[in-house]
């Protein structure tokens, strides 16, 4: 069976709800294009503003980030729970920002994937080397190294439905885009991995994203590789460029 594209829009740290309601209602037109699942990935304020503005559309709203903790003392925290009770049905996990600037691990990814699944959210699990790593020639065996640690204890059940997002971290925001040979060559590494955990049916199901840098010129032939199965993107998922890139 073909593996439906997912693209989705990562907002990060912009928009406030009003403003967010005005992109809704820009993009909405932009967006409607049923053959693919579309997904805005919007801060926690505004996820129920985005959603009213989404009502009867093709978008589904998602989170950027959630805590493995089911509620309790965590202040500053948004629950699984919550985002389920919103109507979220997408969730951020791992994104390199998070990695970076809020010291989230390999570990705290699993604990977070887990807890998804067991509240029927789908993960977009994010990973992807530095630059770095990719000069070193080691790409692959970090990027291995990542899926194997956040699929612990996942069923194949539970791997099958998951997105990742393979977003080399020389390639975010810097408007050097991976070339389709590089993005094609880590989403099948990755695909070959989740074979080797599980079995073929699951990595043939599982959805494998691109993103870093992704723009309305190059995403048509990166969604033309076998293994690369939609987006992750983030600036250009703020602008009307994003009908283009949900139009590939
Ligand atoms: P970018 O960000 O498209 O702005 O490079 C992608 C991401 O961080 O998900």
């Amino acid at each position: 069976m073909a593996r439906k594209k997912i693209i989705a829009g990562n907002w990060k740290m912009n928009m406030t709800p009003s403003q967010a309601v005005e992109l809704v209602n820009t993009l909405k037109p932009l967006v409607a294009n049923d053959a693919v699942d579309v997904v805005f990935c919007v801060p926690a304020i505004d996820i129920i503003p985005a959603m009213e503005a989404a009502k009867g559309t093709n978008i589904h709203i998602g989170a950027e980030n959630m805590y493995f903790e089911e509620k309790g003392a965590y202040t500053g925290e948004i629950s699984p729970a919550m985002l389920v009770d919103a109507g979220v049905k997408y969730v951020i996990i791992g994104h390199s920002e998070r990695r970076e600037y809020f010291a989230e691990t390999d570990e705290t990814v699993n604990k977070k994937v887990l807890k998804a699944f067991e509240h029927n959210l789908t993960p977009i699990i994010c990973c992807g080397e530095t630059l770095t790593q990719r000069e070193q020639g080691v790409t692959i065996d970090f990027v291995r190294q990542q899926i194997k640690i956040a699929f612990l204890n996942v069923t194949a059940q539970q791997a099958a439905s998951a997105v990742v997002a393979y977003e080399p971290i020389w390639a975010i925001g810097t408007g050097k885009v991976a070339t389709t040979e590089q993005a094609q060559e880590v989403c099948k590494a990755i695909r070959d991995c989740i074979a080797e955990i599980y079995d073929d049916a699951t990595a043939a199901a599982i959805r494998i994203q691109y993103g870093g840098s992704v723009s309305a010129s190059n995403a048509s032939e990166l969604f033309a590789q076998a293994d690369i199965d939609g987006g992750l993107v983030g600036g250009a998922s703020l602008k009307p460029d994003f009908g283009q890139i949900v139009n590939y």
